[in-house]
């Protein structure tokens, strides 16, 4: 919208007035988790994460993210947790990603070219998609500039996007599903961000959180309110 500031391109104000109400109606259902102390940022840098043991983290983020236990069962996440830690020289570097990425792409490339050096996504018993428990992990627990990816920010991100975005990551290979993140995915993030930078994610982004933060926030919201009853529900599953 800032056409005066340089900027070529002019975003959908009802796209930035949906954003803005959605990250406020964020905001309002986390007060009322966190109440309850289900709020994950809270959790991680509670008891449990200051083992800093990988276990403990997974078994967090799979119960926030209500990842379903037939996609992701107890020996994948105790399977998961060995992995990251016999993989630290290769995780550890990237707890250093920042938001740089979404100026140079290349930088998040080159991060997942790294993770695909891990077994992170490596299905085992798993039968679905673990793209969004694994893209999880990766936000909460690595670096907040790696995007989350689940059903909900999918539906938003598609209605969101503003070139056709149509890939189903779930009907790639495993294999694949990292190179999808990387471009697919990626893309799609870092466009919705610049486009929205100025009009309206500035506004609602809270301090000392960047705005992959803050988009995810945005799409969850949206992403839950088009489909309410499926998907990644990320409050526990005994309170909804
Ligand atoms: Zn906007």
């Amino acid at each position: 919208m800032d056409v005066l500031n340089g900027q070529q391109k002019s975003p959908d104000r009802s796209l930035c007035e949906d954003m803005s109400n959605a990250k406020k109606r964020y905001d309002e259902w986390i007060e009322q988790h966190r109440a309850k102390g289900l709020d994950l940022d809270e959790a991680l840098k509670g008891s449990l994460a200051k083992s800093d043991d990988p276990l403990a983290k997974i078994c967090l983020v799979a119960d926030w993210g209500s990842i379903p236990s037939q996609t992701l069962p107890f020996e994948d996440q105790i399977r998961v947790a060995k992995e990251i830690r016999e993989k630290r020289n290769i995780l550890g570097p990237l707890m250093s990603l920042k938001e740089d990425w979404l100026q140079n792409h290349q930088l998040m490339r080159n991060a997942v070219e790294e993770i695909k050096k891990t077994e992170l996504l490596k299905p085992h018993g798993a039968k679905a998609n673990n793209l969004s428990f694994a893209s999880k992990f990766l936000h909460w627990c690595v670096s907040p500039s790696f995007p989350i990816f689940d059903s909900y920010s999918l539906a938003a991100m598609k209605k969101m996007s503003r070139k056709e975005f149509s890939a189903n990551p779930s009907s790639s290979k495993y294999e694949s599903r990292w190179d999808w993140y990387a471009s697919e995915w990626t893309d799609g993030i870092r466009d919705l961000i610049n486009d929205h930078r100025q009009c309206c994610l500035m506004k609602s982004q809270q301090e000392g959180e960047g705005l992959v933060r803050t988009i995810d926030k945005v799409l969850w919201q949206m992403g839950k309110d088009m489909k309410p009853k499926r998907g990644g529900n990320r409050s526990n599953k005994k309170d909804t």
